[in-house]
């Protein structure tokens, strides 16, 4: 890995135990939308990896589709509660069984922002399926149907998560040092 050695403070999951869970909660989605076809949602960018371990272990009958959030501005580590969403290609809502993939619901913009635009499009249901969750720093109340791992406070980088576009494809997530945070 080119990234220096003291980039992260503390390594919170490995690749491993990031397959583990994203297996068990393939279980569980599996069994609650057996016989629903399913529209799965990746949220780009960050998702992408959490996204990819779990459609593995995914086996029903699903369409998937990408649509891009933003709300960082630039090398900030904050949100700045202005969501923007872009549906990457056209695709059907309409009575459609959405599932939302997530890297990280922090203060739950996102997640709100989507969840109203799926509503607003007419979906049957729509549900959240999340690789981190930081409940400490909630501004919004979310209802997150599958969790991957509940983290603190800390500004996580890797599997998909970036810090002004970097480190996202380290194989692991972990919390980023300080020193790197310009
Ligand atoms: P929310 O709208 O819930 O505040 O934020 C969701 C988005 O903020 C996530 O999809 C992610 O892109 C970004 N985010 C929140 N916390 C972190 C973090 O600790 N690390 C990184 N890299 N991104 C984060």
């Amino acid at each position: 890995m080119k990234y220096p050695k003291d980039l992260m403070n503390e390594v919170l999951f490995t690749r491993k135990q990031i397959v583990a869970r994203a297996k068990e909660l393939a279980k569980a989605i599996k069994k609650d939308y057996e016989n629903k076809p399913l529209t799965i949602v990746c949220t780009l960018k960050g998702a992408v990896f959490f996204f990819t371990d779990l459609m593995r272990y995914i086996d029903n009958d699903c369409n998937i589709e990408f649509m891009k959030a933003s709300s960082y501005i630039g090398n900030t580590t904050t949100s700045s509660g202005q969501v923007k969403l872009t549906k990457i290609m056209d695709f059907e809502i309409k009575n459609r069984d959405i599932l939302i993939v997530e890297d990280i619901v922090d203060t739950g913009y996102t997640c709100q922002e989507m969840i109203n635009f799926f509503q607003e499009n007419g979906c049957n249901s729509v549900k959240i399926c999340t690789l981190l969750n930081k409940p400490s720093r909630r501004k919004v109340d979310v209802d997150i149907a599958y969790v991957g791992f509940e983290i603190s406070d800390k500004f996580v980088i890797g599997y998909g998560l970036d810090y002004n576009e970097i480190y996202r494809n380290i194989p692991l997530v972990g919390v980023i040092n300080p020193k790197y945070i310009k």
